[in-house]
């Protein structure tokens, strides 16, 4: 189970997360949904502590990290959260001079100590399992955009974190390759991995999620069921929101 609790990141003293109170139940789906610069980015990175809040609490499984302003959080408690994370970001960001097999091999022998044998067993597990397998020899810029994204979720996926963070995995996709992406998330869903994704694309946000959650200017404004939000919003704003997309 992850929480977050009284969250708060500031930069230069402008509030772009206030008061961030989330439960995520492990093998459960979490969409982020909202206008443009209402956090969601901020949020994911607040759980991979790519960013530090100022002030909360963020527990992921066994692992609790408390943040106040004053006090200096270590490299080594970042990094024994960050550990329990996998994150896809919106351009795949691999590494364009690896192939799809040492994308996801790199982090596991470099970070993680495995030795090579084992990394790139578990590399080909996974690029089997994203329907890349037959791509491992290649490099990024010889693969679509589609396929790029799923090495990239093949990669997040090497080290079995115990949560996968998305920030808008379809949103550099065109319909038809954000399509093969969707169905890779999709059975992730299925298969129990614990997800929290930030997206644009309301109908991946009502598939694939147990639970959505709406962001305004740095707050929750409401949470719930995929059917509680875009069919029941209790509040004024999300119906809005959700129309103006939709
Ligand atoms: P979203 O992902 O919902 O579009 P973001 O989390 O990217 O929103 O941004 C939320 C707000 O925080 C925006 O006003 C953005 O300008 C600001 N922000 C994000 N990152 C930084 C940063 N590193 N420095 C200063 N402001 C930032
Ligand atoms: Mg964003």
């Amino acid at each position: 189970m992850i929480t977050l609790s009284r969250i708060e990141k500031s930069f230069d003293g402008n509030r772009v997360l206030k008061n961030i109170n989330l439960t995520i139940e492990e093998g459960t789906v979490t969409t982020l949904i909202g206008p443009s610069g209402s956090g969601k980015s901020t949020l994911l990175r607040c759980i991979n502590l790519l960013e530090i809040p100022q002030s909360g609490e963020l527990t992921i499984g066994k692992e609790r990290i408390t943040f106040t302003p004053d006090a200096r959080i270590k490299g080594q408690d970042i990094r024994r959260i960050s550990r329990q994370t996998g994150m896809v970001f919106q351009n795949f960001a691999l590494f364009p001079h690896m192939t799809a097999l040492d994308n996801i091999t790199e982090g596991l022998i470099t970070v993680h100590k495995w030795d090579r044998e084992r990394a790139r067993r578990r590399g080909e597990e996974l690029l089997n399992k994203v329907g890349m397998l037959h791509k491992r020899d290649a490099l990024p810029n010889t693969l679509s955009g589609g396929q790029q994204q799923r090495v990239a979720i093949a990669r997040a996926l090497a080290p079995s974190p115990a949560v996968l963070l998305c920030d808008e995995p379809t949103s550099a996709l065109d319909p038809e390759l954000s399509g093969e992406v969707v169905a890779v998330l999709r059975q992730l869903a299925l298969e129990g991995t614990t997800m929290i994704m930030a997206t644009h694309d309301l109908r991946l946000a009502a598939n694939i999620a147990s639970q959505v959650v709406f962001l305004e200017a740095g707050e929750i404004v409401e949470s719930g069921s995929a059917n509680d939000l875009f069919l029941h919003a209790k509040k004024p704003r999300t119906a809005e929101f959700i129309a103006s997309l939709s």
